[in-house]
């Protein structure tokens, strides 16, 4: 019997949906529309541990070698499904059919993929081999943790070329919440330092997960470092990004999450907007 297509939706960001190794499509909330994914991490390794990260079986490390001419060639299959297959037709739920980014976005950090920089050239040049520059963003969505080696500011040019942006996780400015939220030592000024230098090369947007953590949200304390942080960034980045929790956590404190009610969210942005910071929200 024919298996029927699965539907994409939100809430699920399966990296398997179109059985590729580093290619896969998924209807973005954040972006609003279908969004093609570059997965460069497909052995689920990352340089950080989120407590709400999606992905299964996530292991500390660095991706193996990334095999660019399978790359290349998914993401023409893929886009040649969609530009002129029935992929929308038979996958995406209606008033979301229309392509609007090819994300770096995966099991990992994918800048950590020495492949990085080569990767941009490959997916800039899929974009303009199907005239989508118009219409079709390229984006990088960061931990930005490994922006200060060359390689990856060299993918961070070529983005730019593209006229893409980045999306730059900041989810706290203090250490404890650092390590608590996203199991990594990062200090706040390194974080800053790698913020400015990734938004002087290309057009970047924070992004920030707000959730709560055994029924609390960032302590008043720590809401001030963040909001203070970023405050200062203005006129640096484009903006931030407010996101909930949209998936569940694949980690084992999931249990332990919840989302954080939305009025707070808008509270948040609130502040932030007073600021004089452009802030979009996605409860
Ligand atoms: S940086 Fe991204 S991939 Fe890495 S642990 Fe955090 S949420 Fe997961």
């Amino acid at each position: 019997m024919p298996q029927r297509p699965i539907i994409l939706s939100t809430t699920d960001h399966s990296r398997e949906s179109a059985g590729m190794t580093y290619v896969y499509p998924v209807v973005s909330r954040r972006a609003g529309g279908v969004s093609i994914g570059i997965n460069l991490n497909p052995n689920n390794a990352c340089n950080w541990h989120c407590i709400y990260c999606q992905v299964p079986n996530l292991t500390r490390g660095g991706p193996p070698p990334i095999d660019l001419g399978l790359l290349a060639r998914e993401l023409d299959a893929m886009l040649e499904d969609l530009i002129t297959g029935d992929f929308l037709e038979r996958r995406v739920p209606t008033g979301q059919r229309r392509l609007v980014d090819i994300a770096f976005s995966g099991n990992g950090e994918p800048t950590s993929a020495r492949e990085f920089p080569d990767a941009v050239m490959v997916a800039r040049d899929a974009i303009s081999r199907y005239r989508l520059s118009d219409s079709v963003k390229l984006r990088l969505i960061t931990n930005g943790s490994l922006i200060d080696r060359r390689a990856v500011r060299h993918g961070l040019e070529n983005l730019a070329r593209a006229r893409g942006e980045v999306w730059f996780k900041v989810d706290a400015a203090d250490a404890r919440s650092l390590a608590r939220i996203n199991g990594t030592r990062a200090e706040v000024a390194a974080i800053r330092r790698r913020l400015e230098e990734c938004s002087a090369i290309c057009s970047t947007w924070v992004q920030t997960c707000l959730f709560e953590l055994d029924g609390h949200s960032l302590s008043p304390v720590e809401l001030n470092a963040l909001v203070s942080f970023l405050a200062a960034q203005r006129g640096v980045i484009r903006g931030v990004r407010l996101y909930g929790l949209a998936r569940p956590s694949a980690q084992i404190d999931a249990p332990r999450l919840s989302p954080a009610p939305e009025a707070w969210l808008y509270q948040v942005a609130s502040r932030l907007r007073d600021q004089g910071l452009t802030v979009e929200v996605s409860p």
